[in-house]
């Protein structure tokens, strides 16, 4: 999948996370985890970007990671969440003060932004690893080539419909109450 579809599989899963974590984090805790999930949208697919590289940057030398492998697993998307879940930890949040809640959103955030990509990457014929090395079963679902640009541009803009919807609703509700 591109980057396009990537971001759209994301803003679907950051809006029904908005929806579900609403009762119990605060609205800026809530928006700081929708960006993260954004951002992380292609991070597994970081490969590409120095596989063209005719020199190769050197640390991406000393650690080759292979397309689709390691990044696409559930491991690193635990790796992602722990991070995120710590950096967040760093942000003075005035509204939420629960270091709970904070570590829970923060990994979510993290470890669904990876998760996402996952989703977007299954339904590819290529498919994932998503266990390996513990278990190298590959998943695919084959609805349809990485490169479909249909496909790409539905999930483009379903996703990112479905966010602008429930992010409005959030603000909406929020300023009501
Ligand atoms: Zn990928």
């Amino acid at each position: 999948m591109y980057r396009i579809g990537h971001f759209g599989v994301n803003a679907a899963v950051a809006a029904i996370f908005t929806v579900l974590t609403a009762p119990v984090a605060s609205m800026p805790l809530r928006m700081t985890a929708v960006v993260v999930i954004l951002a992380f949208a292609s991070l597994p697919d970081i490969d590409t970007r120095f596989a063209g590289m005719t020199n190769h940057a050197a640390v991406w030398q000393r650690v080759p990671v292979q397309h689709r492998g390691v990044t696409h697993t559930v491991w690193f998307a635990l790796c992602v969440g722990t991070v995120t879940a710590g950096a967040f930890t760093f942000v003075p949040w005035r509204s939420q003060t629960n270091l709970f809640i904070v570590l829970f959103i923060g990994f979510t955030a993290g470890f669904l932004s990876v998760i996402g990509h996952l989703a977007g990457d299954v339904i590819t014929p290529a498919g994932i690893t998503p266990l390996t090395p513990l278990d190298d079963t590959k998943i695919t679902l084959r609805w349809c080539t990485a490169s479909n640009r249909i496909a790409n541009i539905v999930f483009l803009v379903g996703g990112t419909i479905l966010l602008g919807v429930t992010l409005s609703i959030s603000v909406i509700t929020a300023a009501v109450t």
